[in-house]
């Protein structure tokens, strides 16, 4: 099996990834361990994507998918601290100024969906176990299909979307973790949990500052709502609890998401990462490139990683577009692909670094408070946290904080 480019993933950085190849008229081949798209964390997403979906073609299905509204962000720094941030106080920004929170199994297939209806070649069920080499040179993969049944397939250009597994990253020994953010996070799914509503019915992503770190409330589909907890790993190891206690306490010490889920049912085992955090100082190689999560992943506390993802797949696409075509698909010409995508990832990392030195100082004078004041400075903190990287000059927020 021969194809200009195999991607390795069906994710949303895989996925549009591969569309986008597809809509410039390259051969690609997408493999995605999973049978089926099952349950993923990442639920909360961004006004930035409708830009993507509708380069995609994908917007129709989106929106007729029933997924509810979110219209931003409430964020409680302190008891008593809240801090309410609309997408829709500055409607100019965005194809619309509002976006959806979704469970993954659902969004994820729609991508791969319409992947496959624009050209993709889809296999599900196929697990790569290896990425092949010559010399340095990315020439292919193998994968299984079923339990000993290995297949191998060659490309000119692979691309490695796996997410957390981050298959190249972990192979060339590129991934280390980060050395400051030691974070964990428990999360899990809530039935008939209480939730905050805006008066048109539509939802909001509730962020809560907790001890040791922060707790995340997402109103999914019907009553279902997901609930995590992203604690600090200091803070974990000098608990000495397990899991489950942390998560229930953490849950119990917040007022509000204690009465939210005080008669729900927990309707999924307790997830946990032990480790959020890490980087990689080289996305690209002869004839290979990182994208999404397999690159690197930062923090969750502003919603970024679908939209970061969906974004670096096109400039991805971009690069390895004009390498298929020019023949040169060395680790030099994708470096493009790098610095355009490292560009939002480093102007939402100063972002998170500064949400952690708010956790830390425990004071009102923070950048949220701020914004009460400063219509510019609210205007610049929405956009960017409605993933409008290219749209905001960081140093102008960062002169506040
Ligand atoms: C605690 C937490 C909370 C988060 N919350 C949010 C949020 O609210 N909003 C947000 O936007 N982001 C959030 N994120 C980040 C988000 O989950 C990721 O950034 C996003 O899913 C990245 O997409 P991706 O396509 O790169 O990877 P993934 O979505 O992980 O997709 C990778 C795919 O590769 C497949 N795969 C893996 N290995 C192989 C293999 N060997 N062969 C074939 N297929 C393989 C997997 O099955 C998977 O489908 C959160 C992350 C964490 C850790």
């Amino acid at each position: 099996m021969d194809y200009e480019t195999i991607v390795v993933g069906g994710g949303p950085a895989g996925s549009a990834c591969a569309t986008f190849l597809a809509q410039r008229g390259h051969r690609v081949l997408l493999l995605e361990k999973e049978p089926e798209m099952g349950f993923k964390v990442g639920e909360s997403l961004l006004p930035a994507l409708w830009e993507y979906w509708n380069k995609l073609g994908v917007t129709e299905k989106i929106e007729a998918a029933g997924f509810p509204i979110k219209r931003g962000v409430w964020f409680k720094t302190a008891p008593g601290a809240d801090y309410l941030l609309r997408t829709d106080e500055f409607p100019e920004y965005f194809i619309r100024p509002y976006t959806f929170h979704v469970d993954r199994a659902t969004y994820d297939r729609l991508l791969l969906e319409n992947a496959r209806e624009k050209g993709v070649e889809v296999l599900m069920g196929a697990a790569v176990s290896e990425a092949l080499f010559d010399g340095g040179r990315a020439t292919g993969v193998a994968f299984e299909t079923a339990p000993g049944e290995r297949r191998t397939a060659r490309c000119k250009v692979l691309v490695d979307a796996t997410g957390r597994s981050t298959l190249l990253s972990s192979r060339l020994s590129r991934r280390y973790s980060h050395p400051k953010l030691r974070k964990a996070a428990f999360y899990t799914h809530f039935d008939g949990a209480g939730r905050r509503l805006n008066e048109d019915g539509s939802t909001l992503t509730d962020i809560h500052a907790t001890e040791g770190g922060w707790l995340w409330c997402i109103p999914l589909r019907g009553d279902l709502t997901s609930i995590g907890a992203v604690l600090d790993g200091d803070f974990v190891k000098a608990s000495g609890r397990s899991p489950e206690d942390l998560f229930a306490a953490a849950v119990q010490a917040d007022p509000e998401i204690a009465a939210w889920t005080a008669g729900a049912r927990q309707t999924m085992q307790l997830h946990r990462i032990p480790s959020i955090s890490y980087l990689n100082d080289d996305f690209t190689g002869d004839g290979f490139l990182m994208i999404g999560d397999a690159s690197l992943f930062i923090d969750p506390i502003f919603s970024a990683g679908v939209t970061i993802a969906m974004r670096g797949a096109e400039f991805a696409a971009d690069a390895i577009s004009e390498a298929l075509r020019s023949g040169d698909s060395s680790a030099a010409a994708f470096k493009k692909y790098e610095q355009k995508i490292r560009v939002p990832i480093s102007k939402i990392t100063r972002m998170i670094v500064n949400w952690y030195e708010i956790m830390k100082r425990k004071d009102s004078g923070n950048i949220f408070e701020w914004s009460r004041s400063s219509p510019m400075l609210r205007e610049r903190l929405i956009v960017l946290l409605s993933g409008g990287y290219d749209k905001i000059d960081l140093d102008a927020i960062s002169k506040w904080s």
